[in-house]
């Protein structure tokens, strides 16, 4: 189009269209700049914990797998030897298989959540009615060895989808994850699950080792011992998760982050 032919008229139609596109454009640019927008999260996503943000050095250190008479007893050993609780998150039938370790960690003054009775590698693919046995029947067992019920329940895998996260939510589970998790492939000694864990945590955080599902959990046993040293001498505190999420109170927004 040749400008030059345009009336007068015409030059400043075209003038104040352009002039009106750049005024939305800023007005946009305001709106989405400078207006506090809400976080787009589905409201079952929202539910699941990943670290509770507090203002102390407070972090929950979680085992999963267990129990299992040779680690999970190590690892009790050096828990005790710090002063430090802990949160285990266990499977049903290996309960079952070593109810004297069970007895071992309640007596400890540990934390036991539900982590499925047979820990399936799929749980999400379950129908609804299978993803309720699952965490029933673990219930059960849990509700005859320590006189309770679980508050809390994690996913095996940390595999969640709405189905799950609404099971847990209905029977009453806070469902829980984790800030950090030490056993990794690219961590193949305790130093490195160390490390893994000490580039992540932070005041709040909940950092998963495992005791169980392998036959040799050797490595999170050295691991443990790294990680609750080292915290400790950097000014950390160890509580369980229950005690964690009462810090809810004073800093109500749960926060999501990647799973590293
Ligand atoms: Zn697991």
């Amino acid at each position: 189009m040749n400008i030059k032919r345009l009336s007068f008229f015409q030059r400043i139609g075209i003038w104040r269209t352009i002039f009106e596109i750049f005024l939305v454009g800023v007005i946009l640019f305001v709106v989405f700049h400078h207006f506090p927008r809400k976080p787009v999260v589905s409201s079952w996503y929202s539910k699941i914990v990943y670290e509770v943000p507090v203002s102390k050095k407070l972090v929950a250190l979680t085992y999963d797998d267990g129990p299992y008479p040779v680690d999970t007893l190590k690892i009790l050993k050096l828990l005790d030897k710090y002063h430090v609780k802990a949160t285990f998150f266990m499977i049903g039938k290996q309960m079952e298989e070593n109810p004297e370790v069970v007895k071992m960690v309640l007596d400890g003054g540990h934390v036991i959540g539900n982590h499925t009775y047979t820990h399936p590698a799929k749980l999400e693919t379950y129908p609804t009615a299978q993803i309720v046995g699952e965490i029933d029947r673990c219930e059960q067992v849990i509700e005859k060895m320590t006189g309770k019920r679980a508050q809390l329940f994690r996913p095996p895998l940390g595999l969640v989808n709405s189905q799950i996260a609404s099971v847990a939510k209905d029977e009453g589970y806070h469902t829980i994850l984790w800030t950090v998790c030490g056993d990794h492939h690219d961590a193949p000694t305790p130093q490195l699950m160390a490390k893994r864990v000490f580039k992540v945590i932070r005041p709040g955080g909940i950092i998963l080792i495992h005791d169980g599902r392998y036959p040799d959990r050797w490595k999170d046993v050295i691991a443990t011992d790294i990680i609750v040293k080292t915290l400790l001498k950097q000014g950390y505190h160890f509580v369980t998760v229950p005690q964690l999420l009462e810090q809810e109170s004073k800093w109500p927004s749960r926060h999501t982050h990647s799973l590293l």
